[in-house]
């Protein structure tokens, strides 16, 4: 595309998305400048945009960076619509887009996009290995490590991105369109950024706003707050229903999972544990049908595809005890999905850092727990909750290092061992990978 030949760009964020779209941008004949609040000194990548031309202002976000002379400004989603280089463009009438929306202008190959407030990541990559039985070869991307813009400069016509993307995201895009979207639930989520559940469901359902009748959206229909959003869209509607029998659709009845007549596979053969991931499933499976995409295909992918790492992901089995980690259930909700899992007795490892909230909504979910390793800031705040909840043993240590020896000394064959934190990681990790790591790693070392 040419339309940004010799124009005068902003890049706002330097993290990978900002460093790939200014290099994109310089490639197009922008003027790019990028800034970020950090300083970059020993920044590898400013040196390397640097040396190609591009202008690296770090430390702070003056104002004189936005003037009427600026094209376009390219926001890191998570930087707030209230940081002043932000309201200056919205004064000047600058358009302000994310990443995506470049990504959108110079793709060739069309798009799926996969919002909602969980389960985004698990689905666009099922969906990903259940567009391999379409015409199109799949190309994934989003909150998993690849940059949007990134992959969109290369792709094909004969291709298809699937993309997972957040509220954040959306809020800057202006062309973006979707050959087909997918809604998967709206909680309560990311409010301190977003202000009300009506604002943050409106910026979901911007994913929707420039369809045609020539496209598709896919929704959950047992999600009211979801119907709700796409109640006017112009895109024909397929719903998905965990909870019965629908027209025209994906949904799950009498222990099968089905699409329209037809009945794909039973619960049992899934390879994913979890019933949130028969929902998952339900919308990849109603997404891949719009490319029609075959129930033996589809029964392939979900026999064996068990799921995304950190994902109540299984990690082996030992002396009759079978660990699994989830370090991604940053949330009480989540650990309570992971928990509902499982028939077998648990032993939960959980805690991390103290965003202040209690643990007495995880009480209920309990009951299947026969044990609690806890650790991190909010140890005390756990063992008390598992205390009320009844649970036998609770044990609290310092980490999750010690957690894992002491599981298993807790333990006995049948069991299932489960890293489900209900925290962040961010007290005694940088990431809840390390966090999944370390347990993984620790596992493996228990004779
Ligand atoms: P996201 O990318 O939206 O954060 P993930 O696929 O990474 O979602 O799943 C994150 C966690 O959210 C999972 O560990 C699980 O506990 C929970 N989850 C996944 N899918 C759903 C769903 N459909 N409904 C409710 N919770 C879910």
């Amino acid at each position: 595309i040419d339309k940004y030949r010799n124009q005068q760009v902003l890049v706002l964020g330097m993290a990978k998305s900002g460093y790939t779209a200014a290099k994109l941008l310089h490639r197009l004949g922008a003027k790019v400048t990028i800034n970020d609040r950090s300083s970059l000194k020993d920044d590898a990548h400013a040196k390397e945009l640097t040396a190609l031309g591009i202008h690296v202002v770090d430390g702070g976000h003056p104002e004189h960076l936005v003037s009427e002379n600026v094209f376009t400004v390219v926001k890191n989603p998570g930087i707030p619509y209230s940081n002043p280089l932000i309201e200056k463009a919205l004064r000047l009438n600058i358009p302000v887009i994310t990443e995506v929306e470049l990504a959108y202008q110079i793709s060739e190959a069309e798009f799926i996009g996969i919002t909602g407030s969980n389960g985004k990541t698990t689905t666009t990559m099922l969906l990903g290995e259940m567009m391999k039985g379409s015409r199109y070869e799949p190309i994934v991307a989003g909150n998993i490590g690849t940059v949007l813009s990134e992959v969109a400069q290369n792709a094909t016509p004969e291709q298809v991105i699937i993309a997972e993307l957040s509220s954040f995201q959306l809020l800057g895009i202006d062309e973006f369109h979707p050959r087909v979207s997918v809604f998967l639930n709206l909680f309560e989520a990311h409010l301190d950024y977003h202000g009300t559940i009506e604002e943050y469901g409106r910026a979901k359902a911007r994913l929707a706003k420039n369809q045609t009748e020539n496209d598709v959206v896919v929704y959950n229909a047992d999600d009211k707050r979801i119907s709700a959003l796409i109640k006017d869209v112009k895109a024909q509607k397929v719903p998905f229903s965990f909870s019965g029998v629908i027209k025209d659709g994906a949904y799950f009845d009498q222990g099968y999972l089905c699409y329209n007549d037809e009945k794909i596979l039973s619960k049992e053969e899934m390879a994913m544990p979890g019933l949130h991931n028969i929902e998952n499933a339900l919308a990849a499976i109603a997404a891949a049908k719009v490319y029609k995409v075959s129930n033996e295909y589809l029964r392939q992918v979900l026999t064996t595809f068990s799921g995304v790492r950190h994902r109540l992901e299984f990690v082996k089995e030992l002396n009759g005890r079978r660990f699994f980690n989830d370090s991604k259930a940053t949330n009480i909700l989540a650990t309570k999905k992971a928990l509902g899992a499982f028939k077998e007795p648990v032993i939960l490892l959980a805690g991390g850092l103290d965003r202040g909230n209690g643990f007495d909504d995880l009480i209920p979910a309990l009951t299947n727990v026969k044990a609690v390793v806890t650790f991190g800031e909010t140890k005390n705040k756990i063992s008390e909750a598992a205390s009320a909840a009844g649970v036998k043993n609770v044990k609290i240590v310092d980490n999750v290092e010690e957690a894992v020896p002491s599981a298993y000394d807790l333990s006995s064959s049948g069991d299932i061992i489960l890293l489900s934190p209900a925290c962040a990681s961010w007290d005694q990790f940088a990431t809840f990978e390390q966090r999944g790591d370390m347990f993984i790693k620790r596992v493996h070392m228990l004779k």
